[in-house]
């Protein structure tokens, strides 16, 4: 209900303007984001690879309205990928991307942002590496799906990501459970509306797990997002009741939630990815982190009244 709620409240755009120019708000966005810039991006990729573990990096962006708004973000991929592959941190690090920063929602949007994705594959495999396309509010899931399918003729190693708390995922996860299929499998983190999507958390979660068993028993590479303590013991023992290698799967988590968990799984032997944003636009992304923790709202105003 709160989640909900927030969601459609940060809608405003009088909120999102009052909330980015609050000097103290970039104190909590700090936690989630370790920086605006593709050399702040590099040094936090440098610092967790350090401590063995996978990055996927997403420079910050969505609800492109703009030609112009989508060049800035694919140029700022193409030259964060440069810095990357420069600084040797490709083989454990991929991108991320948003379709709709990509110009989604353009004209001829869809054919707009495949070919801006395909620049960014294209710079992603020159460098040594992958790109991952993030689902998005589920009036968007056909089409993300189908540009996903499209780059996967020539960059094959494209992740998808599909969410648990849309009644359509399991199908989803049958269709994409191929050999070579890189697929994350999240909760989903929109306010999406009954018709389509579960609201349960109890339903959400055991959703997930139906999913995973699919993903699992399937050929491709699941990509396990979730923070959730249960459902990562549940993912480590579907994994190996399925024989799978460690190499197989991995697990996901965003930057600054639960590191110690991420450490700790890395130490285990397991795969660890850890979802780092960088850039200016952050606002979507932070209302979406709030939303999903009661305790990180109760943070965020502490932070607003505290004058430290
Ligand atoms: C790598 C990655 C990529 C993602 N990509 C997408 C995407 O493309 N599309 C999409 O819709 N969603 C995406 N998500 C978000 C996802 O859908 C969930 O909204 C989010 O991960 C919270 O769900 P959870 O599985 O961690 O479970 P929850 O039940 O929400 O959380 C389980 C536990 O994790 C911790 N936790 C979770 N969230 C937070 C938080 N914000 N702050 C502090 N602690 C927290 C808490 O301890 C909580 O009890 C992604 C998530 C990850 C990890």
């Amino acid at each position: 209900m709160l989640r909900r709620a927030l969601l459609a409240v940060a809608r405003s755009n009088s909120i999102k303007k009052a909330t980015t120019r609050a000097p103290i708000a970039r104190h909590v966005v700090q936690r989630f984001v370790p920086g605006e810039t593709a050399d702040d991006a590099v040094i936090a990729t440098g610092q967790l690879v350090g401590a063995r573990l996978s990055v996927s990096l997403d420079h910050l962006g969505e609800d492109t309205t703009t030609r112009k708004q989508a060049d800035a973000i694919v140029s700022a991929y193409l030259d964060v990928l440069g810095r990357l592959a420069k600084a040797g941190l490709t083989a454990a690090t991929e991108v991320s991307v948003k379709l709709s920063a990509l110009g989604q929602s353009l004209a001829d949007g869809d054919k707009v942002a495949l070919a801006n994705a395909e620049q960014i594959c294209g710079a992603a495999r020159t460098a040594g590496t992958t790109v991952t396309v993030d689902m998005e509010d589920h009036t968007t899931t056909d089409s993300t799906l189908e540009v996903v399918s499209e780059l996967r003729k020539d960059f094959p190693g494209t992740g998808a990501v599909l969410q648990a708390y849309l009644y359509r995922t399991e199908a989803d996860c049958r269709d994409l459970a191929y050999a070579g299929s890189r697929v994350r499998l999240c909760k989903g983190a929109y306010a999406e509306p009954e018709s389509v999507a579960f609201h349960d958390r109890a339903e959400i979660d055991l959703s997930y797990v139906r999913c995973l068993k699919i993903l699992m028993a399937g050929e491709g590479y699941p990509m396990l997002a979730t923070h959730d303590p249960r459902l990562i013991e549940i993912g480590q023992w579907l994994a190996a009741d399925r024989g799978r290698r460690l190499d197989s799967y991995e697990f996901q988590m965003l930057y600054g939630i639960r590191p110690t968990e991420q450490r700790r799984l890395a130490n285990l032997g397991h795969r660890v990815r850890v979802y780092v944003p960088y850039g200016s636009d952050w606002y979507g992304y932070l209302v979406r982190r709030l939303a999903e923790r009661p305790a990180n709202l109760a943070f965020f105003a502490r932070s607003l009244i505290s004058k430290e």
